[in-house]
This record gives C-alpha cells, sequence and structure tokens, in this order.
C-alpha cells in the first residue's frame, strides 16, 4: 500500500493511521525475526499454563510436567491430580490440568493418534480458528497467535499492549474490547501474514517499551505526529517535536527488543 508519514494526520481515516502506524514502526524498530519462537504444541500448552502466571512460573511448569510424565500420551494418561501437581506453579493446577488432557484428547482425535497440530496449515482459516476456539482455556488470542506464528495465516492476534497503543493513537474506538479488536483491526489492514505478523510485534514491543500503560514515552515515540493521545495532552506535534524523535530503537542506549 501506497504510503505518505507526512499526509496522516489525527483525523485522518482509521484504515490510513493503521497503515503508517505499521510503516513507521517497521522503519523504527526493524525487522523482526521470522522463525516461531515455540513448536505449534508447545505454544498452545504454554498458553493454557500462562493464563495469569509469570513466564517463569510457566515455563517451570511446562518442564516439570514433561519430566514428570516424559510426552504428550504420558500427560494425557496421567492422573489429573498428579498433572495437577506437576503444574502446581502455574495460577489454576486444579483447573488447568483437565484442560491440557481435553485438548490432548481432542488432537488425538482428529489425527487419528498423534499429537501434532500440522493439520492446520492445510485448513483454511475459519475452520482453524473455530477449532482452536471451541477447546477449554484457548481464546481468539491464543489461536490467532498459533495460527499467524506458527502457519503463517493471515489473522491478527491483540493482547492488551497492540489494544492499548491502537486506541492511543486512534485506529481503533475507546470502547472497543480486546475480543472485537481482532476483527475490527483485521479489516483495517491488508490480509498479508508477513504484514500482520510485523504489525502485532511491533505494536507489541511498542506497548512493552514506548506506549506505557502508565506514564507513555510520548517524547521518544515515532507515532507522535498523528496520535489522539498524544495531542490531547501535549497539543500539536510541533516540527520541532518531529524533529527531535528519534527515527530507531537505540538498542545500544535503551536495551535490547525482546523477541
Ligand atoms: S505518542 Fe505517546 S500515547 Fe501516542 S502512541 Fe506514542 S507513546 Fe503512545
Amino acid at each position: 500500500m501506497p504510503f505518505d508519514k507526512f499526509a496522516v494526520h489525527k483525523d485522518s481515516p482509521a484504515a490510513e493511521k493503521a497503515w503508517a502506524d505499521h510503516e513507521i514502526l517497521n522503519a523504527f524498530y526493524g525487522p523482526v525475526p521470522k522463525a516461531p519462537r515455540r513448536t505449534p504444541m508447545r505454544e498452545l500448552i504454554s498458553t493454557i499454563l500462562s493464563h495469569r502466571t509469570t513466564h517463569a512460573d510457566e515455563e517451570l511448569a511446562y518442564d516439570r510436567m514433561l519430566e514428570a510424565f516424559g510426552d504428550w500420551p504420558g500427560v494425557l494418561a496421567a492422573p489429573t491430580p498428579d498433572l495437577a501437581h506437576a503444574i502446581r506453579t502455574t495460577r489454576w493446577p486444579d483447573t488447568q490440568a483437565p484442560r491440557i488432557q481435553e485438548v490432548l484428547r481432542r488432537i488425538q482425535a482428529e489425527t487419528g493418534g498423534s499429537f501434532t497440530l500440522d493439520f492446520l496449515a492445510d485448513w483454511p482459516v475459519e475452520r482453524g480458528m473455530a477449532w482452536l476456539t471451541d477447546m477449554p482455556g484457548i481464546g481468539l488470542k491464543t489461536a490467532s497467535l498459533l495460527l499467524l506464528f506458527n502457519y503463517r495465516k493471515p489473522v491478527l492476534p491483540v493482547d492488551a499492549h497492540v489494544h492499548r497503543v491502537a486506541q492511543r493513537v486512534g485506529f481503533l474506538g475507546p470502547k472497543v474490547s480486546v475480543e472485537k479488536a481482532h476483527s475490527v483491526l483485521l479489516a483495517l489492514l491488508p490480509p498479508d501474514a508477513e504484514a500482520l505478523f510485523n504489525f502485532h510485534k511491533h505494536n507489541y514491543w511498542h506497548g512493552q517499551q514506548i506506549c506505557f500503560f502508565l506514564r507513555p514515552n510520548c517524547p521518544r515515540c515515532p507515532l507522535k505526529g498523528f496520535c489522539n493521545y498524544y495531542q490531547e495532552h501535549y497539543g500539536e506535534a510541533t516540527p520541532e517535536a518531529l524533529a527531535a524523535t528519534p527515527t530507531q530503537w537505540d538498542s545500544n542506549a535503551w536495551g535490547k527488543l525482546p523477541h
């Protein structure tokens, strides 16, 4: 899509602002590593374990589970209270243990016995989303993450960071929920997995690194020229403010980005 960053302003249409956000953050944060961070099975099961749990405790639960029961058939066959004990570092082990076993049962039923999700690569997006979100503990965000990260399907995961940045910049309405934002934001962007992947990662980083929940670091932000929040709090971005804005993330001065 053509893009002229000087033509985008606070009152531009939402799709133009969303695309400007994509283009500017692409240049600011640079390329995103393309390899999926985890295997599909690990992505799915770890997400169940991660609910209201720190990353360290989620990893500990995952490792202990596989240490205790060896593999997915072992986890499925384990007495549920024993599985709950193995994942006790998570927030609700007694809820998550039967969920994990139910998810494994459904995968096994779908594949005829093996524990793989690779059939999702061949399914249309809608079918994959419906199958995943029908499982206990799997919501839109997890299903979208899995389909986008692992199978490069054109969907858009929206978490609290992406949601906050989109609302502050103003291409997402202030009352749109995180759930609803999945379809609203997707409709603003081209149906291209590469662009959606970069949009998700860059806005996620932006929410973590600059557009904080409390006290966003607006002086450092390259989106200020058309951000509603900025203009409501600081007035229109002046040429001096825009000229003083960094054009790239400085990892030497500000630290390495999470991947
Ligand atoms: S200008 Fe401020 S509020 Fe707007 S996106 Fe940037 S950091 Fe967030």
